[in-house]
């Protein structure tokens, strides 16, 4: 194999890694986006679930209240009945009055137990998902360090590549480097060994000068089909 076609793999390993490592970067960057989006959909679960709690704390209060009202409006009632001078009339208004309240106020107090039971419930959820949410947390946590060291680590790889890619670039006449690039836009591969008189990127059959030349090694062969840069293992 000739030194120039030994630099070109050399540069063309560099390209391979260098596309690992792009790739790598990319997923590792997904990942820690998709944990994030996880991690902001528990918070914002629980927070829905702390607004339920505030909302049935305050309806269930509000019921309670609505519950004295009617408490209250039945004592007056009796007070009337009990200490007023008044007429059967009124007097069968006001227990009538009593009568209809009462009804209304067990009907409430059936509602304010449902709510208060409702809230209790609503309160043990909320605990339950508070841990597990601290639980994600944490492991959000560790997962979001690990992730970010693999992060860094890959961008570390991937300048140290850049460089030895400089480096190994620097090497090449212009000409054979566009010719690389060019070929580099199209393929990953774009030096590629004849294998059973086959071209391996294409791997269309090249004809017997193509070959000859190639194991001369005394010039850069290119595949008649795909262009791809030619040599004999
Ligand atoms: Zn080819």
């Amino acid at each position: 194999m000739s030194e120039e076609i030994g630099k070109l793999l050399e540069l063309q390993e560099k390209d391979r890694e260098r596309y690992d490592l792009l790739t790598r970067l990319e997923q590792l960057k997904e990942e820690h986006l998709r944990i994030e989006q996880k991690l902001a959909e528990e918070q914002s679960a629980v927070e829905e679930r702390c607004q339920q709690v505030k909302q049935l704390s305050h309806d269930s209060r509000g019921k309670n209240l609505e519950v004295d009202d009617v408490d209250t409006q039945i004592r007056n009632y009796q007070k009337r009945l009990d200490e007023g001078i008044i007429s059967f009339k009124e007097m069968e208004a006001l227990q009538a009055k009593i009568a209809n309240q009462r009804n209304r106020i067990d009907e409430m107090e059936d509602n304010a137990i449902e709510l208060m039971d409702m809230m209790e419930i609503a309160e043990a959820k909320l605990v339950e998902v508070e841990r597990d949410l601290d639980e994600q947390k944490r492991c959000f946590a560790s997962r979001s360090a690990r992730i970010s060291s693999q992060i860094l680590e890959a961008k570390e790889k991937l300048e140290s590549r850049e460089q030895e890619r400089a480096a190994i670039k620097d090497r090449f006449p212009a000409h054979l480097l566009s010719h690389y690039e060019g070929l580099h836009s199209q393929f990953d591969d774009p030096v590629v060994a004849i294998v059973n008189g086959l071209c391996s990127g294409c791997k269309l059959k090249l004809n017997s000068t193509t070959i000859e030349r190639a194991r001369t090694e005394t010039e850069i062969v290119t595949c008649q089909n795909c262009s791809r840069i030619l040599y004999i293992t």
